[in-house]
């Protein structure tokens, strides 16, 4: 399988330079150039556990690596709480996919215990001598879902920067108590554009001089096509559970609704739709930053517009770059036209794009938001209601999927099923306004009057961070970043 920039067919790489790169240099996303999806047999995969599920994808779009078995075997098999890796759960009317299960209580999990293995077994494979060194900027859920899989494997380091005093306590306190020899995290005064321009900019001035050190650079990010393709499997987990409980007859049509920011997670399920799943609408849910209602509406993307912090911070976002990856895909694998509207982006704020593309997107894509009144309503009402908690990202997506239910839509009364992207005790504070428990600056305390008030146990790996020793306080300009990258790399 070779791969190819979404913004020109130049550069050709196979699949394990992709992965060990990230970003291809003319600023495009990796997509495979010769990947002929209708080759895939879904329907094969409806009785096989999620470990073996996950085999056949990965071998499929990475059919240059040696051992996938051994990579998923790796990634999956102490990480999760549950043997089921991504269960589903029926509530009320609809189906929550659960994908929290993994150490860090976030959907992350699922991809970022996998991209390590992925790269250390790139880099072995390529015969590169050098070390690797993954620098992410985070706003949050990112940064310890990447420290946490990373931690400890063999050959790549990682160093995480967040934003100071711009990332929830818990958030906080998820990094700078993370275990494991090769990690490190460090904040910067600023906000979360100045540390990523900061990582950026390292990227762009460094990676010479520390090539030169042995040491590559490399990134975690969504762009990744490493992080894009095991998001794929729990789609067919999703399907093929509700085929053995009954719900559903193999090949029978359903929806997913899917809490979006960089647009990553759905575009997985728009994959599982091109490789036979039998995906009718993906419906993409937004918060009040709802940039991609507005385009999935319109066909323009502008992003000259107010941005506004919620309560469901990890889709605080106005570039939704995996949205480049569907354009790229719907106009037919056209990259002079996706880099034209990516120029747009870059030079104007803004893209329009053709009405019969559009369509084509709409075919396929519906899509709603959530304000944050609407998202504590939701909480609340869905926990008294079918006494089930869910966080606020997720219930965007409920909100978002009960409208789509009472909209006409010809497919709205299809199975709908949910994807649920943290566990609730990650966000604390809206999770406990929701249901109206008293106020509290210690989320600790407020994780305590949730449990007491849902009975839903707090997860082990949120409840230790009371006690975990601090391991990481550096607190930089983004001036010092630079010299913060070439002091760790001397040692
Ligand atoms: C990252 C994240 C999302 C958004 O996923 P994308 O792939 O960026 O669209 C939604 N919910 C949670 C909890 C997240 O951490």
């Amino acid at each position: 399988m070779r791969y190819t920039s979404t913004r020109g067919n130049e550069n050709i790489l196979p699949s394990r330079e992709a992965v060990l790169k990230g970003l291809s240099p003319d600023g495009g996303l990796f997509m495979p150039l010769d990947l002929d999806f209708h080759s895939f047999k879904a329907e094969e995969l409806y009785q096989l556990p999620y470990r073996e599920m996950a085999e056949r994808i990965l071998s499929f779009f990475f059919d240059d690596f040696s051992d996938i078995k051994e990579v998923v075997r790796q990634a999956y098999e102490n990480s999760f709480d549950t043997e089921e890796i991504t269960p589903v759960k029926a509530v009320g009317d609809h189906y929550v996919l659960e994908l929290f299960h993994g150490p860090t209580l976030a959907f992350k999990d699922v991809a970022l215990q996998l991209l390590p293995r992925l790269m250390a077994a790139a880099a072995k494979e390529t015969g590169s001598a050098s070390d690797i060194l993954i620098l992410t900027a985070t706003s949050g859920d990112t940064g310890k879902a990447a420290m946490e899989g990373f931690k400890d494997v063999p050959g790549i380091r990682i160093l995480v920067f967040y934003p100071y005093g711009g990332v929830s306590p818990v958030q906080q306190l998820q990094m700078t108590t993370q275990r494991g020899n090769n990690v490190r995290t460090c904040a910067v005064r600023g906000n979360f554009d100045d540390a990523q321009t900061g990582v950026k900019q390292i990227f762009e001035t460094l990676s010479e001089t520390c090539a030169a050190k042995g040491t590559v650079l490399s990134s975690a990010n969504s762009i990744n096509i490493g992080r894009l393709v095991p998001q794929i499997v729990y789609y067919f987990k999703a399907y093929s559970d509700l085929i053995r409980s009954g719900r559903i007859a193999a090949g029978d049509p359903v929806n997913f609704t899917v809490p979006t920011g960089n647009f990553g997670d759905i575009l997985a399920g728009y994959f599982a739709r091109c490789m036979g799943l039998p995906v009718k609408k993906l419906i993409c849910a937004s918060n009040t930053n709802n940039i991609l209602t507005d385009f999935l509406t319109t066909g323009v993307y502008d992003r000259n517009r107010p941005f506004y912090k919620t309560i469901s911070p990890s889709m605080d976002i106005l570039v939704s770059s995996n949205l480049e990856r569907l354009l790229y895909m719907l106009s037919g694998n056209d990259a002079s036209y996706t880099a034209s509207l990516m120029r747009d982006l870059s030079e104007k704020g803004r893209y329009e794009v053709t009405p019969e593309l559009l369509q084509k997107i709409r075919e396929t894509f519906a899509c709603g938001f959530a304000d944050d009144e609407a998202t504590k309503k939701t909480i609340g009402r869905v926990f008294k209601e079918n006494g089930y908690l869910m966080d606020p990202h997720t219930a965007i997506a409920w909100a978002v999927s009960e409208d789509f239910s009472s909209s006409g839509d010809p497919d709205a009364s299809l199975p709908n099923i949910v994807l649920s992207t943290a566990s609730p005790y990650k966000f604390p504070q809206a999770v406990s306004d929701s249901l109206r428990l008293p106020l509290s600056d210690s989320e600790f305390e407020l994780m305590d009057a949730i449990r007491a008030s849902s009975g839903v146990p707090i997860p082990e790996n949120l409840a230790e961070l009371r006690t975990l020793p601090v391991r990481f306080t550096d607190v930089i300009t983004k001036e010092e970043m630079n010299d913060f990258v070439l002091k760790l790399i001397e040692k």
